[in-house]
């Protein structure tokens, strides 16, 4: 499998990085050159323009509102809609949390006017307000027939139009702690609230996202098997944790808060 070159875009790595969210690029880097799978790997910053099928995959990490504010303002007019022809055109996307949110039609911070989103994805994004308590924790999600793990912490909740969810919660808050889904997917756009990184803990995940990169590029590919002893375990340790008893009480608790929190009530998209 030598001579394989994958490009992949980081959008906003100066800005969105939180909760480890770099980390995925180092695995995707890590898991194609353990297979001979050459990477380029494009720091798209502010100043950059996006050209829609020069990359195979694009990733943008988590981020506070204030940086968030800063993305939506660069992303308005020819780079949303860059980004929404690299994704009909099959290039694969990943956006994690606060990525996420600016991939649907609008995010609709704390505090201030809405943040226009790229509307790659059919929904919308309402944080509560600082009086309401935040999504966090670790999440379990059923992706597929396995299992996403990871870390969320957003104030925002995502309510999903004529789009699928990438996964359903087993453990955690996903999407808005009211409708059972985790993220979102379109063609081979991907968007999650699993921060921790992702993609370490999570190879299967990682394998599929590589696989759909690398035949965006060469068409259809077999990965080579790697050794995910490691990452299995970490997996494992991270199922694990999120279900002692200390986690279920703690998750038991921040239910009891919300519910009882003045403002608990749904926004539909
Ligand atoms: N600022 C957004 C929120 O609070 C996203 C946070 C994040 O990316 N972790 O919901």
């Amino acid at each position: 499998m030598s001579e394989l070159l994958l490009r992949v875009g980081h959008l906003y790595p100066e800005l969105m990085n939180v909760y480890g969210d770099r980390g995925n690029i180092i695995c995707l880097v890590g898991r194609c050159r353990r297979r001979g799978i050459a990477v380029e790997v494009d720091n798209l910053t502010e100043d950059r323009e996006l050209l829609p099928g020069f990359h195979d995959l694009l990733f943008m990490g988590g981020g506070q509102d204030r940086e968030q504010k800063r993305v939506a303002d660069d992303l308005q007019g020819s780079k949303a809609e860059a980004l929404r022809r690299a994704v009909e055109d099959d290039t694969v996307v990943l956006a994690i949390c606060g990525a996420y949110q600016l991939m649907g039609h609008y995010y609709r911070p704390a505090e201030g006017p809405d943040l226009p989103g790229a509307g790659v994805f059919d929904l919308v994004t309402v944080h509560k307000g600082a009086h309401v308590p935040r999504c966090i924790g670790n999440v379990v999600a059923r992706w597929r027939d396995g299992l996403l793990v990871g870390f969320e912490n957003h104030g925002g909740r995502t309510y999903l139009g004529a789009v699928s969810p990438l996964a359903r919660v087993i453990i955690g808050h996903g999407n808005n702690s009211e409708d059972g889904t985790e993220g979102a997917l379109y063609r081979r756009a991907f968007g999650t609230y699993l921060h921790g990184s992702l993609l370490p803990k999570n190879p299967a995940f990682a394998d599929h996202l590589i696989a759909l990169a690398v035949s965006h590029r060469y068409g259809p590919v077999a990965l080579s098997p790697l050794d995910d002893s490691l990452e299995q375990r970490a997996h494992a340790a991270a199922i694990r944790r999120a279900t002692t008893w200390p986690a279920r009480l703690r998750r038991l608790r921040q239910r009891l808060r919300r519910n009882s929190s003045p403002g608990a009530r749904t926004v539909r998209a």
